[in-house]
């Protein structure tokens, strides 16, 4: 899998590599790259662990996350608090985080421009938190990681440039009220355990 234009080696991501996690967040809450600053509450970072085998990226903040600037934090976060206790992922092995930090009005879908803007903190985030595996949680996550690189659900691929293996599954939201895709989803996580236990 070609993943060159995720760029993780450019300056900006080296750089911001090299100051650590603290720099990394005063960076992410001083940055003003895009317009989505200008209308949060807070925002959003990540949580969980910072040595993880596994990160989960998610699209972008929503009301609840930008209310509390916790990633993951309302029924999407009750769905993939569900799906990681499924997983028999235990706490200090996973971190969540999302492709962009700010939440865009009205919950739309983050701009391309916006999702560009954002991803040098999401390549230091991945370079920082060096996992084994990334979930990739629906459609724009995956946008935002490979550059509209399409990867098949379910069916993991090793990205050549960073040697982390990747896994499209179904984002929380779009579980919500939909048994049927819960129990696509549960299959999907079933038939890929060997990547995590
Ligand atoms: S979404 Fe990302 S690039 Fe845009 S202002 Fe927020 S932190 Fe900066």
């Amino acid at each position: 899998m070609n993943c060159n234009e995720l760029n993780f080696d450019s300056p900006r991501v080296l750089e911001l590599v090299e100051g650590g996690f603290k720099k990394l967040e005063s960076e992410i809450l001083a940055c003003k790259a895009c317009a989505l600053y200008k209308t949060v509450t807070n925002k959003v970072i990540g949580k969980g662990s910072h040595n993880p085998e596994v990160v989960f990226i998610g699209e972008a903040p929503g009301k609840n996350e930008d209310e509390t600037g916790i990633p993951f934090c309302g029924r999407a976060g009750s769905i993939l608090d569900e799906m990681i206790g499924y997983m028999d992922l235990p706490e200090h092995d996973y971190a969540v985080i999302n492709a962009i930090k700010c939440r865009p009005p009205n919950n739309r879908n983050p701009l391309k421009s916006e999702i560009n803007a954002c991803k040098p903190f999401l390549l230091a985030q991945i370079r920082l938190l060096d996992p084994k595996l990334i979930i990739l949680l629906g459609n724009t996550a995956e946008k935002a990681f490979c550059n509209g690189r399409r990867l098949k659900w379910g069916i993991p691929e090793i990205s050549e440039e960073s040697g982390i293996t990747l896994l499209k599954i179904y984002h929380p939201a779009a579980l919500i009220y939909q048994r049927s895709r819960t129990d696509e989803q549960k299959e999907l996580i079933d038939r890929n355990r060997h990547l995590w236990e």
